[in-house]
């Protein structure tokens, strides 16, 4: 076994969204970068592949959007919440982003390796099948980091790290950069098959048999179906069934309701957590920054992170290039920045999730919105970032959460009335 030290200007732990954005950014600004990675590429990651409007909005900024689609991204361009008791809302995606109007569906196994390549082509050097063990630091510096891969050991020296390990946080715990109790949502997912299903969907879905977490349905629109379930951790509430036997009942009730129609399980049940706990931790200092899910930056109403991983790469990576311009190694900025930038829309997201994780709640909060576009829009602008959550305060956010009964619920139950005593 051989012993190799290394010594890049920038290291990036991690391959996934936010590492390989980080990288691309910054082997683009004319930086030494090494990127390593645990896995092979491609690989899989558990997930249920949806890319929200900011992501998508992300990846087009990165100059990736036309790939991501050549490689058969489904386009959906309306999503859909079903509460506890039944009440459904569909709302384009339009309503409230112009620019970017829709989510795409793409598997990750294909996705990661679309951005990972990205990195790669723009000058990166990678290290795969390579795992960190070990990132020794003196006082708040990283001095080394220590990895195994099919060679042996090596030995990294990194003048700066871009850490973006994802989820799991034992060598995060290890090196002290978390001193929390992390709790996660247990996650799982599988594909399905039905080749009768046309229509493209991005359905959630707040089961009362889930409270408190979540469902989803998302589907390409060719057949393929990404259906997962999310339980989301509040001590003495959270079901101690296992994710997989709660995703195989979900399907088994979106069958009954005729949602699904006949599926068909094509490939493993596989579970994974999924780190909420952003801004719990420190994500900065002497020569070092925390990036995505690492950062505990995951939605914590919808599950998803790979557009916060993205965006907190190329963040990091702006912050990391003006420092080393301006000879400053300390990069607390990349801290601020977040915390502006995504601190208060994790507090909106926290009072959202406590308000869906109350059965009668969800579905009146979910009858409003049938009601009120306005109510609808900011709630959807506030839950994927689009707007800040103090937005709440509006006055005619207020009366439309005050309206249940509207105008228009009148005439359409006049309508709906008329309708029925006109069939014979
Ligand atoms: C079931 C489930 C469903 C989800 N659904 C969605 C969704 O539909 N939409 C969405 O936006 N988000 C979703 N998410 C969240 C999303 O998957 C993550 O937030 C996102 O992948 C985070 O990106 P990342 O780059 O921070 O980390 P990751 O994508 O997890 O990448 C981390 C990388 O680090 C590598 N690594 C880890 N440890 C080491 C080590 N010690 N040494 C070297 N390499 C290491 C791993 O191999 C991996 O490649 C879901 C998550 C789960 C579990």
């Amino acid at each position: 076994m051989t012993n190799q030290t290394l010594t890049p200007e920038i290291l990036v732990i991690g391959a996934g969204p936010g590492g390989s954005a980080a990288a691309w950014a910054l082997a683009n600004s004319g930086h030494d970068v090494l990127l390593v990675d645990a896995a092979e590429f491609p690989r899989e990651k558990t997930c249920g592949d949806g890319l929200t409007p900011m992501a998508v909005r992300t990846l087009d900024r990165m100059g990736l959007l036309d790939e991501v689609l050549a490689a058969g991204a489904g386009r959906i361009d309306t999503f859909r919440i079903t509460g506890p008791f039944g009440i459904s809302v569909s709302t384009p995606f339009e309503n409230y982003q112009k620019e970017f109007p829709y989510a795409l569906v793409l598997p990750r196994i294909q996705f990661d390796d679309i951005v990972t390549r990205n990195a790669v082509g723009a000058g990166v050097e990678h290290l795969f099948k390579v795992r960190v063990e070990q990132i020794a630091r003196e006082g708040d510096q990283i001095t080394q980091v220590e990895a195994k891969g099919p060679q042996g050991t090596i030995m990294i020296l990194p003048k700066h790290t871009i850490i973006a390990v994802g989820a799991k946080s034992g060598l995060l715990k290890k090196a002290g950069f978390i001193h929390h109790d992390v709790r996660y949502i247990r996650a799982s997912r599988a594909y399905f098959t039905n080749n009768q299903a046309k229509e493209p969907l991005y359905d959630f879905y707040f089961d009362f048999e889930l409270i408190p977490g979540y469902g989803w349905v998302f589907s390409d629109g060719n057949g393929l179906m990404n259906i997962g379930v999310g339980i989301l951790p509040i001590p003495l509430i959270s079901t101690k069934k296992s994710t997989s036997q709660l995703l195989e009942q979900f399907v088994q009730r979106r069958q009954k309701e005729g949602v699904l129609g006949d599926v068909e399980l094509a490939g493993p049940i596989k579970g994974y957590p999924l780190r909420i706990d952003f801004p719990a931790m420190r994500v900065a200092g002497a020569n070092w920054m925390i990036v995505g899910e690492a950062a505990g930056l995951v939605n914590p109403v919808t599950g998803e992170g790979i557009d916060l991983a993205l965006e907190s790469g190329l963040i990091a990576a702006r912050i990391l290039h003006d420092n080393i311009e301006q000879g400053s190694r300390n990069h607390r900025g990349y801290q601020r920045e977040v915390w502006d930038q995504f601190g208060p829309l994790f507090t909106g997201l926290r009072v959202l999730r406590d308000v869906l994780i109350m059965p009668l709640f969800t579905d009146y909060a979910l009858w409003l919105m049938k009601q009120h576009r306005f109510l609808t829009r900011t709630v959807m602008s506030i839950s994927q970032g689009f707007a800040p959550p103090q937005n709440v305060f509006h006055p005619r956010f207020i009366v439309n959460f005050f309206t249940p009964i509207t105008p228009r619920l009148v005439i359409e139950e006049i309508r709906k009335k008329r309708q029925n005593n006109d069939t014979p």
